[in-house]
């Protein structure tokens, strides 16, 4: 045998005891596999989360996670029992260490943030920004954005069954906090998917939809089926992209009679005009990847779609080592199925520098996950360059290491860019998080922060 820098193995995938914790000590097997049971039992604060954890869940955390809440969250909390559950999997919160054993867990980490893990320094970069794609400045209709050529993004709804602590979308999706209003649709329901489905209609040059929202398992199930029954009777629609952390988050969910009789005769209808219809979820680490997660794509695959695919997100503390990475992709693609598809860079929203890796470390880690899994399921490592897209992290045309700044060309227009002669030879910034640059260029953003360093001028 050759010693690799990765030792590949495969592990059995377990269900964590759920019964380890105080407050579902009693819950039964049935209760735990209905969606239901699980979305009644969600954890929205922090009085039901010492609810369920007892008092082996320290006075200190409770103190940092409340703080966290009312001076720094982007998102509200909403913990699915699935996902509480696969945090620190092998202890329960009697046992010596639990706390700190919660603080360290990579789950814990993007799920329940606390205060502490935040940076003191530079919680925010200067040019985070709600909404940092832009994504509603390219709404084609409400909420259905056009930024590449021949795919659309279609918002179907702002919220989901679990909330991330990072979520991209947090200007759209979810309950505002004490520091963050959340936009409001203006349209009804039904009128903006309408639209939506009118918009595609009238533009021929879209072909692929990704629907997502928030996530669509929160979406009432006759309506989604509609909805993507709609899509099915566009001409022009080939690809189909259904986006639901919940196939991880509440996998009852897409077990459910209901769910599954409906993705059934999807799936015929897909097979019968030779389009694609696909899951995309969003796993993070291993260990969320359990036998309750794969049987949701087992069962999501016996419907006949064409694949289930997962879109993580690399976050320090959770996932930023090539052994988290090649653990994660190889718990889903051996024992779920999941094929491994992305890894997307933390979106520069406010509050998430702590969660953020510099473009240079995830270049880095895309070289060290090569050559273990097949290519087809290597995940790539992209970064959403505002204005531009995602771009694979090796793409970078230019890199200023010292100022941490990054430029990006594309290669297409955005919907907002059709007169604009300067869009394909312009380069667009992104930023890596000032603490980890070099002292001279930490000194240039405080300066500029003072007002002593000019402006960026960046885009003509
Ligand atoms: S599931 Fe997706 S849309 Fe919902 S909070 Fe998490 S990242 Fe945001």
């Amino acid at each position: 045998m050759i010693d690799q820098p990765y030792a590949y193995q495969r592990r059995e995938l377990t269900e964590p005891d759920w019964r380890r914790f105080p407050g579902w000590a009693e819950v039964t097997s049935a209760q735990w596999e209905s969606a239901q049971w699980q979305r009644a039992h969600c954890v929205k604060n922090l009085r039901q989360l010492r609810e369920v954890a007892g008092p082996g869940l320290s006075d200190a955390f409770c103190a940092d996670l409340e703080r966290d809440q009312s001076e720094r969250a982007t998102m509200s909390m909403l913990v699915p029992p699935q996902m509480l559950n696969t945090m620190v999997p092998t202890a329960g919160p009697g046992e010596p260490g639990f706390t700190d054993a919660f603080y360290a867990d990579p789950v814990r980490r993007y799920m329940i943030p606390v205060f502490s893990d935040r940076r003191a320094d530079w919680p925010s970069h200067p040019y985070a920004a709600r909404d940092s794609l832009h994504e509603a400045e390219m709404w084609a209709v409400e909420g259905l954005t056009h930024r590449y050529p021949t795919k659309v993004l279609a918002e179907l709804l702002p919220t989901c069954p679990q909330y991330c602590g990072h979520c991209t979308r947090m200007d759209l999706v979810g309950n505002p906090t004490p520091t963050i209003t959340k936009h409001k649709f203006g349209q009804g329901r039904d009128d903006r998917l309408a639209a939506m489905i009118a918009y595609l209609k009238a533009t021929p040059g879209v072909r692929d939809v990704v629907v997502s929202g928030g996530d669509v398992a929160n979406l009432p199930w006759p309506r989604l089926e509609a909805f993507v029954a709609d899509l099915l009777d566009v001409e022009n629609i080939r690809d189909i992209r259904l986006a639901t952390k919940a196939l991880m988050g509440m996998p009852q969910h897409w077990l459910g009679d209901e769910v599954r009789a409906g993705m059934e005769r999807l799936g015929a209808r897909a097979r019968e005009r030779g389009v694609s219809i696909a899951i995309h979820t969003h796993v993070n680490a291993a260990q969320s990847v359990t036998p309750l997660v794969a049987r949701a794509a087992q069962a999501m695959l016996d419907t006949g779609i064409r694949d289930v695919r997962n879109q993580g997100v690399l976050l320090r503390g959770v996932n930023d080592s090539p052994e988290a990475l090649l653990d994660l992709s190889f718990a889903l693609l051996d024992e779920a199925k999941i094929m491994p598809y992305y890894l997307y860079m933390c979106d520069m929203i406010p509050g998430s520098e702590h969660w953020r890796l510099s473009l240079a470390e995830a270049q880095h880690l895309q070289h060290r996950i090569m050559g273990y899994l097949p290519g087809f399921a290597t995940p790539r490592i992209v970064c959403d360059v505002p204005y531009v897209g995602k771009r694979w992290v090796h793409q970078v045309s230019r890199y200023d290491t010292d100022l941490g700044i990054s430029y990006w060309t594309k290669n297409y227009r955005t919907g907002i860019e059709a007169g604009d002669e300067l869009a394909l030879s312009r380069e667009y910034p992104y930023y890596d998080p000032i603490y980890l640059l070099p002292a001279h260029g930490q000194q240039w953003w405080r300066d500029r922060d003072r007002g002593r360093a000019p402006e960026l001028t960046l885009v003509p």
